[in-house]
């Protein structure tokens, strides 16, 4: 006989429908924004495509940067839509140059749009947003900020920035679920996206997601999974317990403290505090040395160590972001790493490192 006893788990209720609005207005208050907020039913590399889907046709002309393979894959997506892509590529796991966005966008005689990163969790550096902002505003070009991994961790200011699509998941630096994602759209952003007629009849249609909002944001289409609603809220419940501001200081201070203690224990940081993001701290491996080495033996510790992505091979992660970003992960990803250099006979002072780390927490 099956038991048919109901499960709050596998038999959760709807999430109801006139709360999705409100769902929308927290995200927006999280990003400074007065535009239109769209809730997407998925993981935000969908909502990442979504935003490239919908502006993307031939006639569009892109300028993207690339300084990870989600910047990459933003440029293929354009490219696939029909429009014309020009990328500016980083130099391997380091911030773009303000001046090589300057020089792109003055090579071109009109760009109608322009993609960028905020802050990588692949390398763990923080592009020069606001800058590269003022470049395409001052051209009147349509900008997209993937701040996925920035949300919760850098400040971003939506509005005051001039961001037109900014697209954020809740499973970073705001500790939330990552099967639901959202993205902003600014007036000119709509204007581009509509042009024409953008795609309809897509789960990837932004002007589709545009019904929802017009039509008074109560249900989502289809089936939405109702888990990944209640799990949203409860992570925006938190974030405004804690205060956003004061989520952001304590991923500041969680990157300053490792950077302390990398410094301490003698194994530097791959890029300078001005170019890091508050969310992973990169360190260069000694050339002799391989990251999959140093990161199982803090594996052995119970820590979990990363290595870098994509070019950035060569460097070990330290994860400090969402629930992470605190004292206690900090301590034991910095002193694991040192006991892990350690054992691979390099020096390592984690002694000194761990004062510096209790002394960046010390009032
Ligand atoms: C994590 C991340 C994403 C989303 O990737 P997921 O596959 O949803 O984890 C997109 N962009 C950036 C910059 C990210 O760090």
């Amino acid at each position: 006989m099956f038991d048919l006893g109901w499960n709050p788990l596998h038999g959760a209720p709807s999430y109801p429908a006139e709360r999705y609005s409100t769902l929308a207005d927290r995200i927006g208050r999280i990003l400074h924004c007065r535009g239109d907020i769209l809730l997407v039913q998925a993981e935000a590399v969908v909502a990442l495509e979504a935003a490239a889907v919908s502006l993307a046709r031939p006639g569009l002309s892109a300028l993207n940067i690339v300084s990870s393979p989600y910047g990459g894959w933003f440029g293929q997506w354009l490219l696939r839509g029909g429009a014309t892509v020009r990328n500016i590529v980083a130099e391997p796991g380091l911030p773009i140059e303000i001046e090589a966005v300057a020089k792109a966008l003055d090579a071109s005689p009109h760009i109608d749009v322009l993609a960028v990163v905020h802050a990588e969790s692949a390398s763990g550096i923080l592009n020069p947003l606001p800058e590269i902002l003022a470049l395409a505003r001052s051209r009147g070009t349509v900008t997209v900020v993937d701040a996925v991994a920035s949300i919760g961790g850098h400040r971003l200011e939506v509005d005051a920035l001039g961001v037109d699509v900014a697209v954020i998941g809740p499973q970073k630096a705001l500790g939330g679920p990552a099967g639901v994602s959202a993205l902003s759209v600014s007036k000119r952003a709509w204007d581009l996206i509509l042009k024409d007629g953008g795609p309809r009849d897509s789960i990837l249609s932004l002007a589709d997601l545009k019904s929802w909002v017009e039509d008074g944001r109560r249900g989502l289409p289809g089936t939405p999974a109702p888990l990944e609603f209640f799990a949203l809220e409860a992570a925006l419940d938190r974030i405004e317990a804690e205060g956003l501001e004061d989520v952001i200081a304590r991923h500041v201070l969680a990157a300053s403290a490792t950077r302390a203690g990398l410094t301490a224990l003698g194994a530097g940081t791959w890029v300078p505090a001005a170019k890091a993001s508050n969310l992973v701290t990169a360190v260069p491996v000694p050339g002799e040395l391989a990251p999959a080495g140093l990161i199982a033996a803090a594996g052995r510790l119970g820590v979990d160590l990363a290595a870098g992505a994509g070019a950035a091979a060569h460097l070990v992660r330290l994860n400090h972001t969402g629930p992470r970003a605190a004292f206690q992960t900090v301590l034991s990803n910095v002193a694991a790493y040192g006991t892990a250099l350690r054992q691979a006979g390099h020096p390592a002072d984690i002694a000194a490192a761990s004062e510096a780390i209790s002394a960046a927490y010390s009032p």
